[in-house]
């Protein structure tokens, strides 16, 4: 079966896919959009992401006296990234971020009518502070979710009239050439597997990352890095890579940095999985303690989320066995335990300011009750004797020593025993440096003994590393045309998104300074649309 001929075949209805179709409806294209995700899941990862922005040169830096330029971004980025010089593409496409993210990215979606939440954060500081030198990033009121429900509504707006085709459930398997360039696609309709050719000269690769599965994943580990042996999976599961290779294959393109990948150090199994291994991602609690498999803190240097998700990521991988501790009191949790995505930040998502500030003031009890009613991974207990059985009941061992988990509580709390002055402790310092900016202090509590009066119940949360983003990819150019392996753009063929490592085949580098994936899907998908729509 054929479908009408479009100009431009979008394959992937993430937010790169359906930016690329929106702009280019806009420019008078006829488009095909096909995804294989249901239509409810129609948005891809971004309709369960938490809307986090690194902007450079906004407004709301303005106003929040946050002088940062360009220049100073490309500096930090290319710094945190460990961006080889040469690395040209992504390079260039770090250059391009941070140069138009404030117009292409920010002015471009307050045009579709989206809001920013009026705070600017200060996430990945770097280990050392090499990460983000200023806070950077910006929070999309409502989440990533109200974002790409709007965009899918411009979207069907500007393709009324017949001028865009979309297919939901159908699997593009292969590209098809004619006349020695690509030609279009085929297509499996996952409801009846019957075969559909769309046809197309242009064809624009937006089907998310490489790293969906655990296959792959495992397959593209750097080998110098220590690998978990479980993992659990918050990325894509549709994101199995075989159209990477099938460009590779058969048009010649270039897959680079498959093996860098944006993983988190701080996750625990979804209560309600979307698919097989689905694993939420906790924004750590920074006052909480991270702890090995035997319930003793993991140092020298204790892990400390908010500075180099990289390292934690590499420091967790590298421990005995394959998940680590949380330990933390009630107190903490309330003010500080998250889990990314839209689906666990109601407040935000469902735009209620009120109860927002409710929250963030008094504390997300509603969550932390949430997760201990609904989580096997989250352990709730008024001592740290009955912590440590359950800890155990849990991982069928004994690995905590209800003792050793005492000591370690009180090793920490003996910081406090001669008052502010004398505490000496890198994750106390850290917390003091984090609470120097004004949205950080409403979200970490002031360090204090673990075990203080009135914080309790003691929690701990089994904590897995779990998968997200790929940072490489398809290596593109400029205009997002996929190169081949002599530099030379392939005819018709663009790759935008996670597919295209944000840009370049791997923008990122080895490290993101965080937030930077949304917009750059959007910045990868409007370049390819402007140079298609101005004749390719
Ligand atoms: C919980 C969560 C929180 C996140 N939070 C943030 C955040 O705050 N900030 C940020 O910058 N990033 C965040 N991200 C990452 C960000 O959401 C993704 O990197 C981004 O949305 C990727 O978009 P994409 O369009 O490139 O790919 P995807 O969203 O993966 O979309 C690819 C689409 O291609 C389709 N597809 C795949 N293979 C085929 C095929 N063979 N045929 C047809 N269709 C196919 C899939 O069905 C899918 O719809 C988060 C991700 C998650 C999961």
């Amino acid at each position: 079966m054929a479908t009408p001929n479009s100009d431009s075949l979008v394959i992937g209805g993430g937010l790169a896919g359906i930016v690329t179709a929106l702009e280019l409806l806009r420019a008078g294209q006829r488009v095909t959009l096909v995804d294989r995700d249901t239509p409810e899941r129609f948005g891809g990862l971004a309709l369960w992401a938490f809307g986090g922005m690194a902007l450079v040169g906004t407004p709301l830096q303005a106003k929040m006296k946050i002088a940062d330029t360009p220049e100073r971004a490309l500096a930090d980025w290319l710094r945190f990234g460990e961006l080889a010089p040469d690395d040209r593409w992504p390079q260039a496409w770090a250059r391009h971020y941070v140069e138009h993210s404030r117009s292409q990215v920010h002015d471009w979606l307050v045009h579709e009518g989206i809001k920013f939440m009026p705070a600017v954060n200060w996430v990945e500081r770097g280990l050392n502070g090499d990460g983000n030198s200023l806070p950077r990033y910006h929070v999309v009121w409502g989440t990533s979710r109200f974002m790409t429900l709007r965009l899918i509504e411009q979207l069907r707006a500007a393709g009324s009239g017949g001028k865009l085709t979309l297919l939901h459930r159908h699997r593009v398997t292969q590209l098809d050439r004619a006349g020695g360039r690509i030609a279009g696609a085929v297509a499996v309709d996952e409801a009846s597997g019957a075969q559909v050719h769309l046809q197309a000269p242009v064809v624009v690769l937006a089907m998310g990352g490489i790293n969906g599965g655990h296959e792959e994943t495992r397959r593209n580990w750097p080998a110098d890095r220590p690998m978990p042996k479980t993992l659990l999976n918050g990325a894509h599961p549709f994101a199995d890579g075989r159209l990477h290779r099938a460009a590779a294959a058969d048009f010649g393109a270039q897959i680079t940095h498959a093996g860098e990948m944006w993983n988190y150090a701080a996750g625990f199994p979804h209560p309600y999985p979307h698919f097989e291994g689905h694993g939420l991602s906790t924004i750590p609690c920074k006052s909480a303690l991270w702890l090995d498999h035997r319930g003793e803190r993991i140092g020298p240097q204790p892990l400390v989320t908010g500075f180099d998700t990289h390292w934690l990521c590499q420091q967790v991988a590298a421990q005995d066995k394959p998940w680590t501790w949380h330990l933390l009191n009630w107190r903490i949790a309330a003010k500080e335990f998250a889990i990314s995505g839209a689906e666990h930040n109601q407040r935000i998502r469902d735009r209620q300011f009120p109860a927002f500030l409710k929250e963030t003031l008094l504390g997300n009890h509603r969550l932390v009750r949430q997760m201990q009613q609904q989580s096997p991974h989250f352990l709730v207990a008024d001592t740290l004797a009955e912590l440590a059985a359950k800890m155990n009941a849990l991982t069928a061992s004994h690995d905590v020593d209800p003792a050793r988990l005492q000591a370690t509580a009180d090793a920490f709390d003996a910081n406090f025993a001669n008052g502010s002055k004398l505490e000496n402790d890198d994750q106390i310092r850290r917390i003091l440096h984090a609470r120097q900016w004004g949205p950080d202090r409403l979200r970490t509590c002031k360090p204090a003994p673990l075990q203080l009066k009135g914080a309790g119940p003691f929690i701990a949360i089994q904590m897995q590393l779990v998968t997200r983003k790929s940072l490489g990819g398809l290596q593109t150019d400029l205009q997002s045309r996929v190169l081949d392996a002599s530099g030379q753009p392939i005819d018709g063929l663009y790759g935008v998104g996670e597919a295209a490592g944000f840009g370049g085949g791997g923008a990122s580098g080895k490290r993101s300074l965080e937030g930077t994936f949304l917009p750059g899907c959007i910045l990868t998908a409007r370049a390819a649309a402007r140079h298609i729509g101005t004749g390719g």
